[in-house]
C-alpha cells in the first residue's frame, strides 16, 4: 500500500464496523469464581481430614504431605476434566513482566487402548520447564541449566479458556536446582514472611498476646489505552514497541478534560463487560472502571486482596486485557507512555498490612492503643522510604516507565512520602516533642500524652506524590502500567520489615528502662522522625522548587532514568537489607540487576532499530514523494508562467536531510560494543541512543505537519485517539 491508503482503509473499516451485539451480563452469583478451584470447591471434593490439611497449607503455606497432595491432585483433575479441561499447566512468573507456562496433557496411554487421565500429587507439586530459556542473570544453574516449578497452594488454581480449549492453570514458584529464586513470586512470599516476623515482634512489645499471621494486601489500579486494531496494524511501532515512536501532537489533546469520567464509548463498554465477566469467573474482584484523563485511556481497579494472590491476578488481568481487546478489534496498550505529549499510564499499587486479630495496621483505628500501633507502622513506612528510596525507584525502573517518571505529568522521580496535613502535623509534633499540645478534634487520653484521632479519608489527596497515605493504606503511584506489582510489593514489604525490626529494638530498650508504653512509642518515633522526617513532603511534587529543595536541602535523590536507578540494586545497604531479611541472597539480587539491565538495554535497542527502519522506509520516502510532486507541479506551473512559493519544499528537504543525518548517527552509535561495564552501556542507551531517537523523531514530526495528508503513511494521533 502506498501513501495514506492504509489509513483511509482503516478509517473505513472502523466506520463500517458492525458492533458486537451487547448481551445481558450473566448474573454475578452464577459466574463468580466458577473457574477457580478454591477452598469451597475443595471442601466439597475432599474428605474432612484432607480438607483440613490443605486448608492449613493454603492459609499458612505449610508443606503438604504427599498422600494429601495426591488426593488434592485427583480432586482438582476430576473437577477440571468435568469442565472440559484436557491440559494442565504450571504457570510461573519469571523475571520478565509476563508469565510463562508449560502445558501437559492429563491423558496417559493405557494398556487396553482406552484414554485414561492421570494427575498425581507429584505432578501437581513439581514441574520441570526448560529453565534455560528464561532470564536468570548470573545464576549458573547446574543440571543442564534447568529450573523447576513448584505449586504455590496459597494462590488458587483456575481454568483458562482459550479458542483451542481449556487448561487447568496451577500458580507456581520457579527456582533453580540449587534453590535460587528465578521468579517474582518467591521474593514476594519471602518478603511477606519477613514483614510478618518483624511485625510480630513489634506487636508483642506493644502488649498484644493474640497475634495472627500478618499478610500484606494489594489493590492495583491499572490504566491502559485502547486503539483500534486497524490503526495499530499500520503502526509497526505500536505493534513491536507498544508505543508510538513517531507522531505529532493532535490539535486537540487532553486540555479539555472532557474524557475523564465522561461516558464510556459503547464499543469500550462492550469490551469492559466481556473482560469483567471473564475476571469474575476467575474470582478476580474487578470493582471500578472509568475513563482516564487522556482520550482513549481507561482504568480498571479490582478490590484489594492478599498481595501474593493480587500479584497473580494482576498478571492474569494484563493477559486477559490484551486477548479480550483483540477479540473486540482493539489493541490494548499497557505501555507507560504510548503517545508523546498525552498523559501516560501508571499502576497505583495500594498497599497495607494486617491480620485477623489486630486488623489493618495502617488504619488509625478508634482507640488510643490502635492509634499507637498505627503510628508505629506508619513511622516504619516513613523510615523505609527515606532509607530505601533509591531501591523503590529501582523496582519501578524500566525503559518504558522512564517516559513517565521525571516527566512533568506523572509522579516525580524523587521518592517522598505524602501524609496529608493532619497526619503530617502529628508526626511533626512528635518530632518536636509536643504531641500533648494537640487538643482540637476528638482528643484521646493517653495518660501522659494525647493524640488526635485522624480523619479517615483526608479529602486533600495529593496527586503529585509518588507515595501517598490515603486513609488506611499507602498508594505507590509511580509504578508503571506494564509492570508486575511484585517488585514494588517486595520492596515495600522488605523495607517495612527492616524498619519494624529497628523499631522493635528501640522500643524494647525504652520499655526495659521502665518507660510507659505511650511515652516509649513517642520516644522511638521522635528519634525516627529526626532521622527520616525529611522524606515527608506535602507540597507540589512537580514544582521546580521541590526538585531543588529535595536534593539540595533534604538530601533526597532525583533519579531520572533506569540507567541511574538500577545500580541501587548493587549498593551495600540494599544487599544488606535483602540478606538480613532473608528475601534475596546477594547472588539472587545481583542476578536481578543483570536481568533488568539487560532488558533495559535490549528494549531501547529494539526501539532504535525500529526508528531507523521506519524513518528510512516510511517517512523519508513520503518526504521524497511529496518533493517530487511539488517539483513536477512547479515545473508545469512555470511553463504557464506561474511561480510557486517554494518554502514548503525547502522545509521538507531540510527536515528530511536532517532526519537522515541523525539516522546515520544512530546507526553508527548502535555499532558501539566496547563498554567497560553494564552501567556504562545503560548510560549510553539512556543518553546517546535515546537522544538520537528523539532528534530523529523531532524532524519526522515536523515533516508530518508539512507533507500532504494523502502521502502520510502512519495513522495520526488525532485518528488513533479520537476515532472509535
Ligand atoms: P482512587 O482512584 O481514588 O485511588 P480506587 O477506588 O480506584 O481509588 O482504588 C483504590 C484501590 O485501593 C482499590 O483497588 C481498593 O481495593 C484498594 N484498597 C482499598 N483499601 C485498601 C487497603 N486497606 N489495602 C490495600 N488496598 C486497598
Ligand atoms: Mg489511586
Amino acid at each position: 500500500m502506498s501513501g495514506n491508503q492504509s489509513r483511509v482503509e482503516a478509517i473505513s473499516q472502523i466506520t463500517n464496523r458492525v458492533t458486537t451485539p451487547v448481551t445481558m451480563p450473566d448474573k454475578l452469583g452464577q459466574i463468580w469464581s466458577e473457574d477457580v478451584f478454591n477452598l469451597t470447591r475443595m471442601e466439597w471434593a475432599l474428605s474432612k481430614n484432607a480438607f483440613k490439611a490443605v486448608k492449613k497449607t493454603v492459609e499458612t503455606g505449610a508443606p503438604l504431605d504427599p498422600a494429601t497432595a495426591d488426593v488434592v491432585a485427583a480432586a482438582m483433575k476430576e473437577w477440571a476434566v468435568s469442565k472440559g479441561v484436557k491440559f494442565f499447566s504450571h504457570i510461573f512468573y519469571p523475571m520478565t513482566n509476563i508469565t510463562a507456562e508449560k502445558h501437559d496433557g492429563f491423558i496417559i496411554s493405557s494398556p487396553d487402548g482406552t484414554a485414561i487421565t492421570e494427575f498425581t500429587g507429584s505432578l501437581l507439586i513439581k514441574g520441570e520447564p526448560d529453565g534455560s530459556s528464561f532470564p536468570n542473570g548470573s545464576i549458573r544453574m547446574t543440571n543442564a541449566a534447568r529450573g523447576y516449578t513448584a505449586w504455590d497452594p496459597t494462590s488458587p488454581a483456575y481454568i483458562m479458556h482459550t479458542d483451542n480449549g481449556a487448561t487447568l492453570m496451577i500458580p507456581c514458584v520457579f527456582m533453580s536446582w540449587t534453590g535460587e529464586a528465578l521468579d517474582k513470586k518467591i521474593p514476594l512470599l519471602r518478603s511477606n514472611d519477613a514483614m510478618n516476623k518483624a511485625a510480630q515482634k513489634v506487636l508483642s512489645l506493644m502488649g498484644e498476646t493474640d497475634i495472627a499471621p500478618l499478610n500484606s494486601s494489594c489493590g492495583a489500579e491499572q490504566e491502559y489505552f485502547l486503539v483500534d486494531a486497524n490503526f495499530a496494524n499500520s503502526r509497526p511501532d505500536l505493534l513491536l514497541a507498544g508505543r508510538t515512536l513517531f507522531g505529532a501532537p493532535p490539535p486537540k489533546g487532553q486540555e479539555f478534560d472532557d474524557h475523564y469520567f465522561g461516558a464510556i464509548p459503547a464499543r469500550v463498554q462492550v469490551f469492559m463487560q466481556d473482560f469483567e465477566d471473564q475476571l469474575y469467573k476467575l474470582g478476580i474482584p474487578a470493582k471500578t472502571h472509568h475513563n482516564e484523563v487522556a482520550p482513549g485511556q481507561f482504568e480498571i481497579a479490582p478490590y484489594f486482596e492478599a498481595a501474593n494472590v493480587a500479584a497473580d491476578h494482576q498478571q492474569l488481568m494484563m493477559t486477559l486485557m490484551k486477548s479480550t481487546a483483540k477479540k473486540h478489534g482493539f489493541l490494548c496498550l499497557l505501555h507507560e507512555k504510548p503517545f508523546a505529549g498525552i498523559n501516560g499510564s501508571g499502576k497505583h499499587v495500594n498497599w497495607s498490612v494486617g491480620n485477623s486479630t489486630q486488623g489493618n495496621l495502617l488504619d488509625p483505628g478508634s482507640t488510643p492503643h490502635e492509634n499507637l500501633n498505627f503510628l508505629l507502622f506508619c513511622g516504619a513506612v516513613i523510615r523505609g522510604v527515606h532509607l530505601y528510596g533509591p531501591l523503590l525507584r529501582a523496582v519501578i525502573a524500566s525503559a518504558s516507565n522512564d517516559h513517565r517518571l521525571g516527566a512533568n505529568e506523572a509522579p516525580p522521580a524523587i521518592l517522598s512520602v505524602y501524609l496529608g496535613d493532619q497526619l503530617e502535623s502529628v508526626f511533626q509534633d512528635i518530632k518536636d516533642g509536643k504531641v500533648h499540645a494537640k487538643l482540637e478534634g476528638g482528643v484521646m487520653d493517653l495518660g501522659l500524652s494525647q493524640i488526635l484521632t485522624f480523619e479517615r479519608d483526608p479529602g486533600d489527596r495529593n496527586r503529585t506524590s509518588p507515595f501517598a497515605f490515603t486513609g488506611n493504606r499507602f498508594e505507590f503511584r509511580a509504578v508503571g502500567s506494564s509492570q508486575s506489582v511484585s517488585g514494588p510489593l517486595v520492596a515495600m514489604n522488605t523495607m517495612l520489615a527492616d524498619s519494624l525490626n529497628w523499631i522493635a529494638e528501640k522500643l524494647e530498650a525504652e520499655l526495659s528502662k521502665g518507660t510507659d508504653q505511650a511515652a516509649a512509642v513517642l520516644a522511638v518515633l521522635k528519634e525516627l522522625m529526626e532521622q527520616h522526617g525529611d522524606v515527608v513532603f506535602g507540597g507540589d511534587g512537580y514544582s521546580a522548587d521541590w526538585h531543588k529543595a529535595a536534593v539540595e536541602e533534604r538530601g533526597l535523590k532525583n533519579i531520572p532514568t533506569t540507567a541511574d536507578a538500577l545500580p541501587a540494586l548493587r549498593e551495600e545497604s540494599v544487599k544488606k537489607l535483602f540478606e538480613s531479611t532473608g528475601v534475596l541472597s546477594p547472588v539472587e539480587l545481583e542476578s536481578r540487576f543483570e536481568v533488568y539491565s539487560e532488558q533495559y538495554i535490549l528494549s531501547i535497542e529494539v526501539e532504535a532499530k525500529l526508528v531507523i527502519e521506519m524513518a528510512k522506509s516510511m517517512i523519508y520516502p513520503a518526504a521524497i514523494q511529496y518533493l517530487g510532486k511539488i517539483s513536477d507541479t512547479s515545473a508545469s506551473m512555470e511553463g504557464m508562467g506561474i511561480e510557486l512559493d517554494n518554502s514548503v519544499a525547502k522545509t521538507v528537504a531540510a527536515e528530511a536531510n536532517a532526519m537522515m543525518a541523525a539516522v546515520s548517527k544512530l546507526i553508527e552509535a548502535m555499532e558501539k560494543e566496547d563498554f567497560a561495564s553494564t552501567e556504562e552501556h545503560m548510560q549510553f542507551c539512556a543518553h546517546e541512543i535515546r537522544g538520537l531517537m528523539d532528534r530523529i523523531r523531532a524532524h519526522a514530526d515536523t515533516l508530518e505537519g508539512e507533507i500532504s495528508d494523502e502521502l502520510w503513511p502512519l495513522p495520526k494521533y488525532r485518528e488513533m485517539l479520537y476515532i472509535k
